[in-house]
């Protein structure tokens, strides 16, 4: 069996990663690592942090491992908040501070265009490779809907009427920007063990 590390303390990231993959594949976390590290997310681009994160656990365990990192990005403010997702607002950075600033930034712009976007990257043996997911959609008017997390509740995916929020769990997990990065590396993966 293979051993994988998924560089991730989101319990529900696991869950869903390893449902597909074991028993093929046996992926660590990083708490049976017992890993409460600090890793550094200091790059400037998704793929540079994702990169940073796997790199670090390779380095310090010696195994095999990938990590993730995810951004909405949105066109009418150049691509913002991208990389900084997560904190955004400064130091009272939540979801709701998060949102607020978005909607504030965009004021009436009708130019809502947004994506989020989920990098992948595995380190295995001596490769590198990177895996990408991308949905496109708008940005709403106000925030709707409970489920989810984020900026779930203003992100109305292409193709929808009601927000991420709105759709919840089953429906957002089968077209999100994790989930396709997720399925290319398991694609990728599983194509290693045929
Ligand atoms: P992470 O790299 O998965 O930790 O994501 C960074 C930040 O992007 C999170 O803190 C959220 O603010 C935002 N984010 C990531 N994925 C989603 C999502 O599926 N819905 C809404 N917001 C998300």
């Amino acid at each position: 069996m293979t051993k994988l590390v998924f560089a991730t303390n989101n319990a529900h990231k696991l869950a869903e990663v390893r449902a597909i993959l074991e028993p093929e594949f046996s992926i660590i976390s990083l708490s049976d690592l017992d890993c409460s590290d600090d890793i550094p997310e200091t790059a400037n681009t998704l793929e540079g942090n994702a990169l940073l994160k796997a790199t670090y656990i390779h380095e310090k365990y010696g195994l095999d491992c990938f990590a993730d990192d995810t951004g909405l990005e949105i066109e009418a403010l150049g691509g913002e908040p991208g990389v900084y997702s997560a904190r955004y607002a400064g130091e009272d950075n939540n979801s709701y501070n998060n949102m607020s600033k978005v909607l504030s930034l965009l004021g009436d712009n009708t130019n809502r265009k947004a994506c989020f976007k989920t990098v992948i990257s595995l380190i295995m043996g001596d490769k590198i490779l990177f895996f990408e997911g991308r949905i496109d959609g708008d940005i709403a008017l106000l925030p709707r809907g409970e489920s989810g997390f984020g900026y779930d509740p203003i992100f109305v995916p292409e193709g929808y009427l009601l927000s991420f929020a709105q759709l919840g769990a089953e429906e957002k997990n089968k077209i999100s920007h994790r989930a396709l990065a997720v399925n290319k590396l398991v694609d990728f993966l599983k194509q290693k063990i045929k």
